[in-house]
């Protein structure tokens, strides 16, 4: 579970999260949307730490992230993320990549950590691309790499920042399913995305921000059905 309370930062003097609050509980998929510019990888960039917040509160699984490294790398072992651009090691291997963190940070041996790769890549339909390096593999694939990659951590909570919106459309649904996948497991999601029918198909609650702040959180038919906010309406009416 995520507590979010009273969070602020700043960019410099630029205030890029304006009092957040938000919790997450256990099993729960939350969809954040909202205008370039508007805070959404910032704010889940906070919940991994990979950037520091100036003022309030991040709880995960009970553990506040504070400046405290050994607390950082504690949560960041239960916080699997996917970013935009895959970002896997270009050198090597999709198995490499998939072992790495697994034996380094929870020490497994290699045997096992290839196991667990094997397992998550079947899972994501790519079990033959194994001994292949990302180069070699279409974006939706590496993609999938990305996500199975998180998975061999077996986190607890998954944070995806637009992970189809550097894909050609033909790609987008491949990874889509994967996550609905993940969802209907009963994984802990947030997830940057404007793929609107994702987020009407799995999330529990729709975020919209807007300059740096939650202009609204509502179950799905709401959100699309009647949005409570103008400034929602008038960002769903581009997108949709
Ligand atoms: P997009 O949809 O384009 O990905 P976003 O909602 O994810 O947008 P953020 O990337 O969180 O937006 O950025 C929020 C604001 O903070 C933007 O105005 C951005 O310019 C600013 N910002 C983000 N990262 C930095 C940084 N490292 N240094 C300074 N300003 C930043
Ligand atoms: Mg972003």
């Amino acid at each position: 579970a995520i507590r979010i309370t009273g969070l602020n930062k700043w960019y410099g003097t630029y205030h890029a999260l304006k009092n957040i609050n938000l919790s997450v509980n256990s099993g729960e998929r939350i969809v954040v949307c909202g205008p370039s510019g508007s805070g959404k990888s910032t704010m889940i960039r906070c919940i991994n730490r990979l950037e520091e917040h100036q003022s309030g509160q991040i709880i995960v699984d009970g553990v506040e992230l504070t400046g405290e490294m050994k607390k950082i790398d504690e949560v960041r072992r239960e916080v699997g993320m996917v970013f935009q651009h895959f970002n896997l090691f270009p050198h090597l291997t999709i198995l490499e990549n998939c072992v790495l963190a697994p034996m380094r940070v929870r020490k497994l041996s290699r045997a096992k950590a290839e196991e667990i790769a094997m397992h998550f890549l079947t899972r994501v339909r790519i079990p033959d691309q194994a001994r292949k390096y990302p180069g070699q593999l279409s974006g939706g694939q590496q993609q999938r790499v990305a996500i199975a990659r998180a998975l061999c951590m077996k986190p607890k909570i998954m944070l995806f920042d637009e992970p189809t919106s550097a894909l050609d459309p033909e790609m987008v649904k491949e990874v889509l399913d994967t996550m609905v996948t993940l969802a209907e497991e009963g994984m802990t999601m947030i997830c940057v995305t404007h793929e609107m029918g994702f987020a009407r198909q799995v999330a529990d609650r729709v975020i919209f921000m807007d300059r740096g702040e939650i202009v609204e959180v509502n179950a799905p038919d709401r959100f699309f059905g009647n949005p409570a906010h103008e400034r929602t309406k008038l960002f769903l009416d581009q997108i949709l």
